[in-house]
């Protein structure tokens, strides 16, 4: 029988009565004749209340343990949700990461999934099975510990599902009918796009569009699954959502397909540096090997032999970056006169396929957020987005003048 994924995140599993609302979806493509997989995510707020539970009782925790607490949420939702669709006489179970199993690296709290042999849940789906209920965002290291996948990790999991059992469609079932122009939540004028390029939707959730995890989409775009994004709070219908597809299967689109923002993000900046061959690379992987996710990168003029460094990375890995950078002191690897960390900034994205050949975008975007007062503080450029970094308190206010003079709620 063919086989179609669903995923339901957080919002949609958030209440028993949301998990039977959800089982009765599942229920209809059941009867359809489909086998399915449904990957679902924990009650909406549990994870972060678990990542507090960890955070309080050990600030330096060790990742394995984390990964142990901070899984345990999907169980239960796997579990009640197989109950809730035996009840409604669909032949289903739960299975945890481990007994699938989806085997991933041992890089504990942002794992990669390695494999998923789908021996086990088809021998099940022989037997009469209809729907196997998978707990997202967890797996199983070679050690046999259990490991996580990073936020937002579940889409991943239905993704990977998708395309190691050849699903016909991977369904994304979230609290919003589809993929924005940008954030609904920050402005009202954001529209739904029918369809998205991989490559956008790529950078869109690199660049903090937290829709869809950038890891799920990096998979469909390799596998080529047929990845769709649709509210689980309205009526179903074949052509609802957002589906996320090779570029050339989009008739036409915008230069700027869309305007992302992340507000989790710092600025430090190393002071008076020795401007020396060799200093970029010492610098970035003393912070590499820490753990630091630098982003952005500028590298100032230098003066007298000196310079300043400055970079992006993510605010809860400021104290780690200081810390790597004062003990390259102390062992005088490297020797600055200060290291300045603000973590008042946040960065705003503009992306779309249509720059390859467009010319214009860049210096479009510098004049709105000159007329609006924002000042730009670090600035990045690729093929298809310029992102730019600002003063945190500027996010909303850049995003819709953004949207404005790109015209974005004319997009479809
Ligand atoms: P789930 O719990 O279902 O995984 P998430 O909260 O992870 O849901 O993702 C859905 C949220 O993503 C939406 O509520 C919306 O606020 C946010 N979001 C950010 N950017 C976009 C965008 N461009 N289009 C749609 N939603 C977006
Ligand atoms: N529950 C996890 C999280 O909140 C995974 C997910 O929902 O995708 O990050
Ligand atoms: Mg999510």
């Amino acid at each position: 029988m063919p086989v179609l994924v669903m995923k339901f995140g957080g919002t949609s599993v958030a209440t028993l009565d949301r998990i039977r609302r959800a089982a009765k979806r599942v229920g209809v493509e059941v009867a359809k004749g489909y086998d399915v997989i449904v990957i679902v995510s924990a009650m909406s707020g549990k994870t972060n209340e678990l990542v507090g539970w960890v955070n309080e009782t050990s600030p330096l925790f060790d990742a394995r343990e984390y990964d142990a607490v901070v899984s345990s949420g999907e169980n239960v939702t796997a579990g009640l949700m197989a109950l809730t669709l035996q009840e409604m006489d669909v032949p289903a179970r739960s299975w945890q990461g481990w007994q699938v199993p989806v085997q991933t690296t041992s890089a504990h709290s942002s794992a990669r999934i390695e494999g998923i042999p789908p021996t086990n849940i088809n021998a099940k789906f022989a037997e009469g099975m209809r729907v196997a209920v998978v707990a997202g965002f967890q797996g199983i290291s070679p050690e046999g510990r259990i490991t996580t996948l990073g936020r937002g990790g579940s889409d991943t999991t239905a993704v990977a599902f998708a395309a190691a059992f050849e699903a016909e469609r991977c369904d994304i079932y979230t609290d919003v009918d589809g993929v924005y122009t940008t954030d609904p939540r920050v402005s009202s004028k954001a529209r739904k796009l029918d369809r998205i390029a991989f490559e956008e939707m790529l950078e869109l959730a690199s660049l903090g569009a937290k829709v869809l995890q950038t890891r799920s989409v990096e998979l469909a775009m390799r596998y080529n699954v047929r990845l769709r994004v649709l509210s689980s709070f309205e009526e179903p219908s074949d052509e609802a959502g957002t589906l996320v597809c090779a570029e050339e299967d989009i008739m036409e689109s915008n230069v700027v397909a869309g305007v992302a923002f992340s507000r989790d993000e710092a600025k430090m900046t190393l002071v008076s540096v020795a401007d020396r061959p060799g200093i970029a690379a010492t610098i970035f992987t003393a912070l590499s090997d820490a753990g630091v996710n630098v982003d952005m990168i500028v590298q100032n003029i230098a003066e007298e032999g000196r310079t300043d460094m400055t970079w992006s990375c993510p605010t809860n890995e400021v104290a780690r970056a200081e810390k790597a950078m004062a003990d390259a002191k102390v062992d005088s690897v490297i020797n600055y006169q200060e290291l300045i960390a603000d973590t008042d900034v946040a960065k705003v994205s503009v992306v779309g396929i249509g720059m390859r050949s467009h010319t214009g975008v860049a210096a479009k975007m510098f004049r709105v957020l000159s007329a609006e007062g924002i000042n730009i503080r670090v600035i990045t450029t690729s093929e298809i987005k310029i992102s730019v970094l600002i003063d945190r308190k500027y996010v909303e206010l850049a995003v819709q003048a953004l949207h404005d003079a790109f015209e974005l709620e004319k997009a479809a």
